[in-house]
């Protein structure tokens, strides 16, 4: 039992160490950072997602970014997390998927991308408008 307990908080460390240096190295490389503004408490109760949410520390992350940006000058960009996975990052058409779909396939403009890297590409553009630094179309 002492042997699992001494490698769960191995495994704890080394995830909090990765967080640690992922935000330092974002917060130093980067003026501006755009998060979703999720409630992370909220997430955490939908059953299907709360282990993820746990294991990749989203909550822990959410603070280094805070803290390390903060520290940096760097500023940290809050947007409303609408449709950012299901909206077409190239021509803005809502693409409606299931959580397990994983790849973003446009029928409007054919763009193929991962599920994620085109939610990123959202949650950037729309903290940039947010921040006046694009204009909103
Ligand atoms: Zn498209």
């Amino acid at each position: 039992m002492a042997r699992m307990q001494k490698l769960h908080a191995k495994v704890a460390n080394q995830r909090k160490d990765f967080l640690h240096k992922t935000a330092f190295r974002l917060a130093n490389t980067c003026s501006v950072l755009c998060v979703e503004d999720r409630n992370i408490r909220n997430l955490v109760k939908n059953r299907k997602l709360s282990k993820s949410i746990h294991d990749t520390g989203c909550g822990m992350s959410r603070q280094f970014l805070v803290y390390k940006c903060e520290h940096n000058a760097g500023q940290l960009v809050k947007m409303k997390p609408h449709f950012t996975t299901q909206d077409c990052s190239n021509c803005g058409k809502r693409v409606k998927k299931s959580l397990s779909v994983r790849t973003h396939v446009c029928p409007g403009c054919g763009l193929v991308l991962d599920r994620d890297y085109n939610a990123a590409l959202n949650i950037e553009k729309a903290g940039l408008i947010q921040i006046g630094f694009i204009p909103a179309i």
